[in-house]
């Protein structure tokens, strides 16, 4: 069997990975998670690999959240990001992996770009002021995986997911991402029957994948053939959507659309970020799970599991 190391293995694409991992016997997945080992440090990364001697990594960890998340620490989310990819992707140099994926964000594309969003203008300006210590993290991880493809001939490859949402999500009401806090927020608003509060407009637009979607698309791109550098993994351009109507679909499905509220004083962020899946679809026929039944399955994992001891 294949040894298949997979950072970020308690998170929410990692849950996702590992609910699919039964069905792919020839590898033998090792999933980590920060008590195994801390990745922002260099010895104990190597002793990991030492122990494991993987063949492929998949590369997922990060600290990542949502909007306000990363106004609020850059220098964190910068700082551990870099130390984390530096120390992987130099283990897994050393180590001789055959293959290691990471992964990017199309948050992390220019602020100021032509739409659709393309893999070839990820460095064709500066990224929005609000995550750029991430983003800028992010992009020198599609650097030092080119450094090494170009001068090792190391198969060290990025996928870029869009904004990703599912069940084992980081639910935590100030760091989430948008529909975890919105989904956390909705909940105990309907409890304390009181206004379900959606920051800043609602007006800005995103592109939604689900987390089961975005494994099964990763095992795909750990298997391929294809020799792409970077590809963007999103559901189409046709199936943006505005925080509003995120917000509606969510309360909808507590049945408790009567209270949304808006509340102007927090940052809207970046307004759009719109990329072409294009280079993906020629790869791989796939038909994306519905946004509705995305959220709906991911709401009735949060309420069935609010008391289970998950990430508030
Ligand atoms: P997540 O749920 O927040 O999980 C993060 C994972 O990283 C956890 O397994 C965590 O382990 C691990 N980790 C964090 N710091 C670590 C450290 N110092 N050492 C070892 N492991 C560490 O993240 P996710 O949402 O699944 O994101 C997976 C990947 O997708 C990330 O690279 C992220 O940047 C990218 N991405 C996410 C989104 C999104 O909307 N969520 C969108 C685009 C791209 P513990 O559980 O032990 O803390
Ligand atoms: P982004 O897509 O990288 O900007 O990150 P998020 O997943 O955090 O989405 C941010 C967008 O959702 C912004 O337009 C926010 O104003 C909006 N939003 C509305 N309510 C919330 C909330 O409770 N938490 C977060 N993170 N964003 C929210």
């Amino acid at each position: 069997m294949t040894k298949v190391i997979v950072t970020g293995g308690s998170g929410l694409v990692g849950n996702a990975i590992q609910k699919i991992a039964n069905i792919h016997k020839q590898y033998n997945f090792i999933f980590l998670n920060s008590s195994d080992c801390d990745l922002t440090c260099m010895r104990d990364t190597r002793i990991v690999f030492e122990k494991h001697q993987p063949e492929y990594v998949i590369h997922l960890a990060a600290n990542v959240g949502g909007l306000y998340k990363n106004m609020n620490n850059k220098v964190d989310m910068l700082e551990s990001n870099l130390m984390m990819n530096l120390n992987v992707l130099k283990c897994c140099h050393e180590f001789k992996v055959k293959r290691c994926i990471s992964c990017l964000s199309t948050c992390i594309f220019p602020d100021n770009i032509s739409y659709p969003i393309d893999e070839s203008m990820l460095h064709d300006g500066p990224p929005h002021n609000s995550n750029d210590s991430y983003a800028y993290s992010k992009r020198m991880l599609d650097v030092q995986s080119k450094a090494y493809r170009d001068n090792h001939g190391d198969d060290f490859r990025c996928i870029i997911p869009t904004n990703i949402y599912g069940t084992h999500d980081n639910y935590n009401l100030q760091n989430a991402h948008v529909i975890p806090a919105l989904i956390h927020k909705c909940y105990l608003s309907k409890k304390n029957n009181e206004p379900f509060k959606v920051c800043g407009t609602g007006k800005p637009l995103r592109q939604f994948i689900f987390a089961d979607d975005l494994a099964y698309l990763i095992l795909r791109t750990v298997e391929t053939d294809e020799s792409f550098s970077n590809i963007i993994l999103s559901v189409p351009e046709n199936d943006e959507i505005s925080i509003a109507d995120v917000a509606r679909k969510i309360a909808r499905c507590f049945d408790y659309e009567h209270m949304i509220a808006f509340d102007n004083t927090y940052s809207d962020g970046q307004y759009k970020k719109t990329v072409d899946n294009s280079t993906l679809t020629r790869y791989i026929k796939f038909e994306f799970t519905s946004i509705d039944k995305g959220i709906q399955e991911s709401v009735n994992w949060f309420v069935e599991n609010y008391d289970n001891n998950i990430r508030l």
